[in-house]
């Protein structure tokens, strides 16, 4: 990302959100969240150029962020696993990831929040539909990056 679009980003005034607020994207009234067989399905509007916009994570992201560590930094080079894994940051204040993407219009970057409780609550529905078979060998792995490092280490922007 370039240096103008990282201040536009922390130029974004972002609302108080309550302890009670169990919505997982806070940032964006009208996003949507859906639980599919090939991961969450994100559905919101562009705050750069009001597009709609999608973001897909797959489940191994999912589980990643569930054990607090980078899907960027535990799938690196393991397309296996997730071919081209989404980098996300932990904001400790809003309890939140947010997901390192820009727009591809207009090259916003996106300021969507996911709560740092909601990728257990996808996984809850996902496990009802069987949709993620291999989550056990995915926690494993994750739950060592987790152990062995630091979430912060695999933090920084590519
Ligand atoms: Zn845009």
């Amino acid at each position: 990302m370039s240096e103008k679009d990282y201040d536009q980003f922390n130029d974004i005034k972002h609302g108080s959100y309550g302890m009670f607020d169990n919505s997982a994207i806070k940032a964006h009234d009208s996003v949507r969240a859906a639980v599919t067989p090939g991961g969450v399905v994100l559905e919101f509007e562009c705050q750069g150029c009001s597009g709609g916009q999608q973001l897909t994570l797959e489940w191994p992201e999912v589980v990643a962020l569930k054990y607090g560590v980078d899907p960027a930094f535990v799938y690196r080079g393991r397309p296996n696993i997730v071919r081209e894994p989404m980098s996300f940051q932990p904001i400790a204040d809003e309890n939140a990831w947010r997901p390192v993407a820009a727009c591809s219009k207009c090259n916003w970057h996106y300021a969507i929040r996911i709560g740092f409780e909601e990728p257990e609550q996808w996984l809850m529905r996902a496990r009802r539909s069987n949709y993620i078979p291999q989550e056990n060998n995915l926690s494993q792995f994750c739950s060592a990056f987790a152990n062995g490092n630091r979430p912060q280490q695999g933090m920084q922007p590519r």
